[in-house]
């Protein structure tokens, strides 16, 4: 059993045996494919994909745990572990990918799948452990009490799934809410060029920055008369699909554009990802 657990890390770890393989199947790791694993820990889920004979990469930000990773497989050719942040560094050194898996910190988990998406087109599949709350908000439909943003996003980049619900009695220590386990396969084609993404990203912020408030009243920066025909700008951003999000993008590109003092395909200042 892990000796201790750091929670600034998001450090809650797999101990349940029957759940770890249920995940593992869930993975369903071949030999030689391509995988990267993101926060290993003490490697429950590692032992049982290198088992399987892919070839898999693993990013830990936790030294101590990176160093113990690195020394037990030194002899497995199939194992590269990178000690580092995976929301800082770059994927790009690892792609293209068969699969992204982890167990994620969950305090960083929808930054990290802000992130698959951006790089979702070099990557086949991803299956993630995340909080069951977020689970139910990536996956949820215009109109559902939880969706926003990241819903919004996902419709954007993938299809996707719950795998498996699981208890907080498999991990140590025990997290205070349910988890999920997910699957995301990305959209083979993006309904918006590249250079349009964070544009988007920006004008899907702004409208669910005031979530109450009518679109004509959140985004009235942007709005004019001429304009009052093409939309319903009485609704609220709940109540948008993807295809509502991209009507209204088309309708005001050109004056968040203007607004930002952005060349067309340039991106806007101060957008993480
Ligand atoms: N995979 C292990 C398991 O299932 O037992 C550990 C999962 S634990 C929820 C999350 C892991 O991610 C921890 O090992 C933690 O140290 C690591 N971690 C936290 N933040 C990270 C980051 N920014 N980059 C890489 N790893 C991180």
């Amino acid at each position: 059993m892990p000796p201790f657990a750091k929670r600034s890390l998001g450090q809650n770890f797999l101990v349940d045996p029957n759940i770890i393989r249920k995940i593992a199947s869930a993975i369903n790791a071949q030999p030689d494919e391509k995988i990267l694993e993101i926060g290993p820990g003490h490697g429950a889920l590692t032992a049982l994909l290198l088992q399987s004979g892919a070839r898999l990469s693993a990013i830990e930000l936790d030294s101590i745990l990176a160093a113990k990773l690195k020394a037990q497989y030194a002899r497995n050719q199939n194992f590269f572990l990178y000690e580092g942040d995976a929301l800082k560094s770059s994927w790009q050194p690892f792609l293209p990918l068969s699969q992204i898996v982890g167990n994620l910190p969950y305090n960083i988990a929808s930054q990290l799948i802000l992130k698959f998406f951006q790089n979702s087109q070099m990557i086949h599949r991803a299956v993630f452990m995340v909080q069951k709350d977020f689970a139910d908000r990536l996956f949820s439909e215009a109109g559902s009490k939880v969706y926003g943003i990241v819903s919004v996003y996902f419709q954007l980049y993938a299809k996707g799934k719950i795998l498996l619900k699981i208890p907080p009695s498999v991990f140590r220590p025990r997290p205070k809410v349910d988890s999920a386990l997910i699957e995301l396969r990305p959209n083979k084609e993006l309904p918006l060029p590249n250079g349009d993404l964070l544009l988007f990203h920006s004008l899907v912020r702004l409208a669910f920055n005031q979530r109450r408030k009518t679109l004509r009243n959140s985004l009235k920066r942007y709005y004019n008369a001429e304009l009052a025909d093409s939309f319903p700008w009485e609704k609220r951003p709940e109540s948008l699909a993807l295809e509502d999000f991209l009507k209204l993008f088309s309708l005001l590109k050109e004056s968040i554009i203007s607004d930002c003092e952005l060349k067309p395909g340039e991106l806007p200042p101060n957008l993480i990802f």
